[in-house]
């Protein structure tokens, strides 16, 4: 579009900034986003003490959950599994996201956990729902989406293979969320036994047809987003190790 500095009746119309056309709409909607913020709920799965907390605090390096000692003394231990959240406003590079953290206390924690996904299959479809009724509104300017955006899945160190609480829980959820399972606590095996291990996990995933995420390239995706691509794919599961506290290495390093 050509910019028209004044006219015939000596209107002054103001010199336009810049290339103005529809094709500059995606940087509009990018600047707005980014000024508004981004929303992201995660939820994170696993047995308790396997580490949901520190890696959650320690990637957002925000302290998301509170520490034990400040959590409230429950009178009973939970009894079966539980669907909390947590949010928090965390900003990085001028870029502003609301978190929302979703846990799943009491998971694998009982001694039979065979509907342990039960609980957390109907809070993720009860969000599905709260979405879709806000949709089906007059209304809808004002649309809160609450939807999981991912469910990180901790599997335990092991070194054997998939246990049938992890086998049933992809199987139930793999078709409603992007699921990604994760090796906890991976410092707890050796680079060998990590490599066998994660070979275990990804043959009683494709076995199990179980659909796990994983990053998509396009054709016009740039030959640097097509190699981190590739290179994210070769390390899935990933492996973590989390930590809140630095700790000094002999020569001084943290
Ligand atoms: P949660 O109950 O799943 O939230 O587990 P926490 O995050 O509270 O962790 C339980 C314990 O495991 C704590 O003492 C942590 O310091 C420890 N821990 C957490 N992540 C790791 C890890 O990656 N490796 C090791 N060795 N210990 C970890």
């Amino acid at each position: 579009m050509k910019a028209n500095a004044g006219n015939a009746t000596g209107i002054q119309k103001k010199k336009m900034q810049g290339y103005v056309g529809f094709s500059n709409y995606p940087n509009q909607v990018h600047r707005r986003s980014v000024k508004r913020g981004f929303n992201f709920t995660l939820m994170v799965v696993g047995e308790s003490g396997i580490g949901k907390s520190t890696l959650i605090n320690t990637l957002f390096d925000t302290k998301i959950f509170p520490d034990r000692e400040e959590m409230p003394p429950s009178a009973e231990p939970i009894k079966g599994v539980d669907v909390t959240s947590m949010s928090a406003d965390i900003q990085e590079n001028g870029v502003k996201l609301r978190l929302t953290v979703v846990d799943t206390p009491g998971f694998g924690d009982s001694i039979n956990n065979e509907d342990a996904w039960q609980p957390i299959l109907e809070n993720i479809e009860s969000r599905f729902d709260a979405y879709l009724a806000q949709e089906n509104r007059v209304n809808r300017s004002k649309i809160s989406d609450n939807r999981i955006d991912a469910v990180i899945y901790f599997i335990k160190p092991t070194g054997h293979c998939l246990r049938a609480i992890d086998i049933e829980f992809m199987k139930r959820l793999h078709t409603k969320v992007n699921l990604i399972p994760i090796v906890a606590k991976a410092d707890t095996l050796t680079a060998r036994e990590l490599e066998l291990f994660k070979a275990k996990i990804m043959a009683d995933i494709n076995y199990h047809g179980i659909q796990i995420f994983k990053p998509v390239s396009d054709e016009f995706d740039d030959p640097e987003t097509v190699s981190d691509n590739r290179e994210i794919l070769s390390k899935i599961p990933f492996a973590v190790i989390g930590s809140e506290k630095l700790v000094e290495r002999p020569d001084g390093t943290m």
